[in-house]
């Protein structure tokens, strides 16, 4: 490998550092507050940023304590990013554990500075600190689940930076010589550019990750109704059009559900408006509970719903549909009653339009024949 002068590399990380630590901050301050952790993600970069000053522009009338102040700052930095993924992800941050781990490694770094100074201890010491914070951090980033691409490019990024920790932490323990940190050698050409390169890399994948959850948020607010966190009326019309067009490819049939609350003005008038929200979101987790995972549940209006069943003929949503009405009647106080129509798709004929109409009708026929029953158009 062609090696670098190592004060190059280390500018160059200064300033990569920079732009991201700029980056973090703008988006700490314009994305929603809710998506927590980008504040540590911008103050690890800052740290980065710090470290690499410390490092690549010493201070010569206080070398030890400029280069302690330095590693102290690398490790601060990484460990930031460790906190941000834990805000990020929701779980909780052991401050304390974390204070006192970073105290004893300072002091360790310390007692190479001064009291026993070494560059083989110190290397060792920093991979080492470095490469537990980067487990930690996998971990927390495994135990969530994600599969979303921003996060395994993070994860890649700590995994392949752990390599290369590692790597130097055996290297720089087997060199029979102690060796400096301006050794323009291959393995530390290395060392010095998978910091310059993890910390950009992680710098972007934390940016992507807040981005991807912006947008998931807004697509999810976009598609669902706030109060009973059902399809919206635009996003369930959605998935039937599109359950319409592979029925006429494929011919299989679906069908729809048209629910309509019974007397739910009855019930505002009575209770209370809040009080008939309260019913709103039981009868949803009632509706959802009594259904499949690829039937799709929508608020149509007001409270009237929509269920889409991909795969059911009509009897099959006949069936659905007593399920729905035995959940509505289990005896939990906020337990209302429901009106259904049920219409089935008839062939390549059958349009989405002519299905509504049907479930529309089949639904006011339940209505005039006594409320709390199914009908099908
Ligand atoms: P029917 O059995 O004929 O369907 O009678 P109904 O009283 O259910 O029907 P109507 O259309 O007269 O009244 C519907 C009521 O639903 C009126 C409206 O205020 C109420 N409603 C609609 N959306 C909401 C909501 O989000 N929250 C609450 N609390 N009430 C709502
Ligand atoms: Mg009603
Ligand atoms: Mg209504």
């Amino acid at each position: 490998m062609q090696s670098l002068d190592p004060r190059s590399l280390i500018a160059m990380g200064v300033l990569m550092a920079l732009v991201m630590a700029i980056v973090l901050g703008f988006t700490r301050r314009y994305y929603p507050p809710n998506i927590q952790g980008v504040g540590h993600w911008a103050m690890a970069a800052t740290a980065l940023f710090l470290g690499g000053i410390f490092f690549g522009f010493s201070a010569p009338a206080w070398p030890h304590a400029w280069r302690w102040v330095g590693n102290g700052t690398l490790v601060l930095g990484f460990l930031l990013f460790h906190v941000g993924f834990r805000r990020f992800l929701h779980r909780p941050v052991p401050w304390r554990l974390m204070v006192v781990l970073y105290g004893i490694s300072l002091l360790l770094i310390a007692w190479y500075e001064w009291m026993d100074p070494s560059y083989r201890m110190r290397v060792a010491l920093i991979t080492a600190i470095i490469s537990v914070v980067h487990v930690a951090s996998l971990g927390v980033l495994w135990r969530q689940g994600s599969q979303r691409l921003p996060v395994r490019m993070v994860q890649a990024t700590l995994v392949l930076h752990l390599c290369v920790l590692l790597i130097r932490m055996f290297t720089v323990l087997s060199e029979p010589r102690a060796g400096s940190m301006w050794n323009a050698s291959s393995i530390q050409t290395l060392y010095i550019g998978g910091y310059v390169v993890a910390s950009l890399l992680l710098s972007v994948g934390v940016l992507l990750m807040a981005t991807d959850r912006v947008r998931t948020e807004l697509e999810h607010m976009a598609t669902h109704d706030a109060l009973t966190a059902a399809f919206n009326r635009r996003a369930i019309l959605d998935f039937c059009a599109q359950e319409h067009m592979r029925s006429v490819r494929y011919g299989e049939p679906f069908s729809l559900m048209m629910l309509d609350l019974d007397h739910f003005k009855l019930v505002n008038d009575t209770y209370g408006h809040q009080h008939g929200d309260n019913v709103l979101v039981h009868f949803a987790d009632c509706v959802r509970a009594a259904l499949r995972s690829c039937d799709r549940f929508g608020r149509y209006g007001g409270e009237e719903f929509l269920v889409l069943l991909p795969n059911t003929t009509r009897e099959a949503a006949l069936t659905v549909a007593q399920r729905i009405h035995a959940a509505l009647s289990a005896g939990h106080p906020l337990d209302c009653q429901v009106s259904i129509g049920v219409a089935s798709w008839c062939g390549p004929n059958d349009s989405l339009h002519a299905m509504l109409s049907r479930a529309d009708v089949a639904l006011y026929q339940a209505k005039s024949q006594g409320r709390n029953q199914t009908c099908a158009g």
